[in-house]
């Protein structure tokens, strides 16, 4: 592996060579972008770079120091995750007590904590004061999704690398010449994955993901001429997976979204493209006003759903009142569609 594996972000990967190869390195990064765009993989990447015996600008592979990281147990290179939901005082008391210390073997200390946007304050606070002095031999790159739950503070004392969407056409050529796939699945799994190229990897390599979509549009399917009883023990099934809420309300929102396209006739932006049949024919009762509402619904309770102390229970009741609602307001009954 090497900076080449990462998809896409050549902005970022500019950023970073360069200031590899000039030796102008930032003492902390902030990897900016949503999770599936490969923060992670580029952030172990410049790591290894960073020590790496041979190349000036990207890691080799094959020198001590790269063997070393690829095995997981280079001296200099550490890894801080969040522990349960977040990530706590502790560990970052911990990266304080040993970042101090010059590097075992290497050039460069480097610390890299994965989702930054799940310190809990007092962790974050701890972080800003190693923030503020930082000793001269170490890197501290710290990534997040959410640029939003990062304290200002913290922000202005990194350089920021953004990570973005990349092509579909690029996503489509990877996975066509890295996993062999025919067309008609790489077609589909390209607009699943959004341009996010991580995404499509792990459409790819879990089958189980394909299978849980397909549930979850059916869930959707029999949203239609469900009351309200039958619309809170949804709720109950989606509380069981909770830790997928998020997703499956994102999956909900590409299904309206692609109800809206069809009725502007855009079919070239269709996500579902395996259920045109279905999505045809469900679009034709819709009107234009009421899809727009409950896309807009379904990503307020998404945002909402995703912030602190939140009754998630009491947000996906209403968001499915709301939405039965509106289907009862903007879907033609008379419509001889398909469910
Ligand atoms: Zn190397």
């Amino acid at each position: 592996m090497s900076f080449n594996d990462l998809v896409g972000q050549d902005l970022a990967k500019t950023i970073l060579k360069r200031s590899l190869k000039a030796d102008r390195l930032s003492h902390a990064y902030l990897f900016i972008g949503e999770s599936g765009l490969g923060k992670d993989i580029a952030a172990f990447e410049f790591s290894k770079a960073i020590n790496c015996h041979e190349s000036e600008d990207d890691s080799c592979g094959e020198c001590i120091s790269c063997r070393k990281a690829v095995n997981n147990n280079h001296p200099d290179i550490k890894e801080i995750r969040p522990e349960g939901a977040s990530i706590k005082i502790d560990q970052i008391r911990e990266l304080q007590q040993e970042i101090i210390y010059k590097p075992y073997e290497s050039k460069k200390k480097v610390y890299i904590i994965y989702s930054g946007d799940k310190m809990n304050i007092q962790a974050a606070n701890s972080l800003l004061k190693t923030l503020e002095e930082p000793p001269s031999h170490a890197i501290i790159i710290l990534l997040a999704d959410n640029v939003n739950k990062i304290l200002p503070t913290i922000i202005s004392r990194c350089q920021l690398i953004r990570f973005k969407r990349v092509s579909e056409l690029l996503i489509k050529d990877n996975i066509i010449s890295n996993y062999g796939l025919d067309e008609k699945k790489a077609d589909l799994i390209t607009a699943l994955s959004g341009g996010r190229y991580k995404v499509a990897l792990n459409l790819i390599e879990d089958q189980e993901l394909l299978q849980e979509r397909d549930r979850v549009l059916d869930l959707i399917i029999s949203f239609k001429g469900i009351d309200k009883v039958e619309a809170f023990s949804v709720v109950q099934d989606l509380l069981d997976d909770r830790e997928r809420i998020s997703q499956i309300l994102d999956q909900i929102l590409v299904w309206y979204r692609d109800l809206l396209v069809l009725k502007l006739n855009k079919e070239v932006n269709l996500v579902n493209i395996d259920y045109l049949d279905q999505l045809e024919k469900e679009s034709n009762g819709w009107n234009i006003k009421g899809l727009e509402d409950i896309i807009k619904l379904i990503e307020e309770t998404n945002n909402v759903i995703r912030g602190i102390n939140v009754n998630l229970q009491l947000s996906l009741e209403v968001m499915m009142l709301k939405l039965i609602r509106l289907r009862g307001k903007n879907y033609d009954q008379g419509n001889r569609g398909y469910f």
